[in-house]
């Protein structure tokens, strides 16, 4: 293997490069072909560290990247594989982990995964029993039980950061799940896609002020007049184009044979501005045809890196309204942080009165509580839990909370919004990377409801307590039972958190 992941990672001065490569529906034929040449021409030139292979990407089947990824590291080039949560549970995604170790595939990229999206005969289950916090606790926790046994650690776990996020809410909010990912044992991160300099800077200048010191990647993106239409259009979840940046690329495909060029000399500029700026690698995508344009773009930035502050004005665009963490750092003064008035009076009552209800109920170290354990441990010796949960506990939640009885709830970590019911992807730890403007990338006129809940509790200054801590997943073995009870008999996933 002429490059390791993880050793080109962990050597100071190198700047990494790695190619994400998308594989196709057939197992064999054109599309697999040119990614196995895209690879071999990689390994050749020398400059390539890894190459990513994406999982089912944008919820649609595709050949699998642990096949094609195995296939690649017999070449000797070094494979990035994606995992996401959207299609198998917790056993397959366990499974899973079993088999990348068993295939020598050690380096992960734990995603939540887009949204699911056509498979034989239709639309496929979104399992998201796990959310990409979850299942890269559940790669360390593999790691762990290697290391108990007197072997070597296996997964080297990455995850994936969206710092193009425009509202506060969003903001904070995949931040303080980034601080999650690391803490569930993610060992570097690669961004999402935007072309806004003062937004990467501030996810590095986030990094410093909180004493992170993982490698971050900055994700760039062979750029053509289709791909920058779909992403303006919002057709890729997570990714930012602007309205100025999608009429310039349109205005050079205009002239023949420009687009093209275009395309590779802004991936380049982009990539030297990130190189100057800090970044520790980029992660190229886009490139679906030959490994010839990543060697004009790796070509074109050796040329320009040296005047690499000449790059940085044209990615800079601060646009109006719009939410920055470091504004006074990047000279944008276009900040437009969310207000006491964000979210609506219905909202914040009903926070408050959840809040208040919690507290009086729900609280293990309140006065009333050994109570409470003690009419749930008698209801439910008597096989009576089924009243409680029929007569009060089902026509309170379905009214307020659209409950659907999982029998361990997780309101609490969400603002009091259940996660089930209001977020397609179950997400307990954070909000996926897929919102915009604030809004859900699944269910698009609604907000997400990590939104809902950061703008309920600004209003009383508590959006700390939001993400503020792993949350386990759900107890599957509870669904249709009495939460309440469950809590109180401590059967539910707060009792791992109380063990951790
Ligand atoms: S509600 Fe938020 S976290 Fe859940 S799928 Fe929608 S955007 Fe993602």
């Amino acid at each position: 293997m002429v490059h390791s992941f993880i050793e080109d990672l962990s050597t100071p001065d190198k700047f990494v490069v790695t190619l994400e490569l998308v594989p196709g529906r057939e197992f064999s034929g054109a599309a697999t072909d040119t990614i196995k040449k895209i690879s071999k021409d990689a390994y050749d030139d020398g400059r390539i560290t890894a190459v990513s292979i994406t999982d089912n990407p944008g919820g649609n089947p595709a050949l699998s990247p642990d096949a094609l990824g195995r296939e690649i590291l017999d070449y000797g080039l070094d494979v990035i594989v994606h995992f996401t949560c959207r299609d198998t549970n917790r056993v397959g995604m366990e499974s899973r982990a079993l088999q990348l170790a068993r295939l020598g595939m050690k380096n992960v990229l734990a995603l939540t995964g887009d949204y699911s999206g056509n498979g034989y005969r239709g639309r496929g289950t979104p399992v998201f029993d796990f959310d990409s916090v979850v299942l890269t606790a559940m790669l360390n926790d593999l790691n762990q039980r290697l290391v108990e046994r007197g072997v070597s650690p296996i997964f080297f776990t990455g995850c994936a950061v969206s710092p193009f996020k425009y509202t506060e809410a969003e903001s904070w909010m995949q931040y303080r799940k980034l601080q999650r990912k690391f803490e569930a044992g993610a060992s570097f991160v690669i961004t999402q896609l935007g072309y806004d300099i003062d937004k990467y800077q501030e996810l590095l200048l986030f990094n410093q002020k909180n004493a992170i010191n993982k490698p971050v990647l900055a994700s760039l993106y062979l750029l053509g007049k289709g791909p920058a239409k779909a992403m303006f259009n919002k057709r890729v979840p997570g990714v930012y184009v602007s309205d100025k940046l999608l009429r310039q690329i349109e205005s050079e495909y205009e002239v023949k044979g420009r687009g093209a060029k275009m395309a590779i000399e802004r991936t380049a500029r982009l990539g030297a501005a990130l190189k100057g700026i800090g970044y520790k690698g980029i992660h190229i995508g886009g490139i679906h045809k030959s490994f010839d344009t990543v060697a004009a773009i790796l070509d074109r930035m050796k040329e320009l890196e040296h005047n690499w502050q000449d790059c940085l004005e044209e990615f800079r665009e601060q646009p109006a309204g719009r939410y920055y963490l470091y504004p006074a750092a990047n000279g944008n003064t276009t900040v437009k942080a969310e207000d006491d008035t964000s979210s609506g009076m219905g909202e914040s009552a009903l926070y408050l009165f959840m809040r208040t209800a919690h507290d009086l109920f729900f609280d293990k170290s309140a006065s009333f509580a050994p109570m409470y354990r003690k009419i749930s441990g008698t209801l439910d010796a008597n096989n009576a839990s089924w009243m409680l949960k029929s007569f009060l506990e089902d026509p309170f939640k379905k009214l307020v909370l659209s409950c659907q009885e999982c029998g361990d709830c997780g309101i609490q970590h969400v603002g009091f919004i259940c996660p089930e019911s209001g977020c397609p992807k179950h997400s307990r730890n954070g909000a996926c990377g897929g919102s915009r403007d604030g809004f859900c990338e699944v269910n698009t006129e609604k907000k997400c409801v990590w939104v809902r809940a950061y703008q309920r509790m600004k209003r009383y200054n508590e959006t700390d307590q939001l993400a503020a801590e792993f949350v386990p997943p759900r107890l599957w073995e509870l669904k249709g039972t009495s939460s309440w009870i469950n809590f109180h008999l401590d059967r539910d996933h707060q009792k791992e958190e109380k063990a951790a």
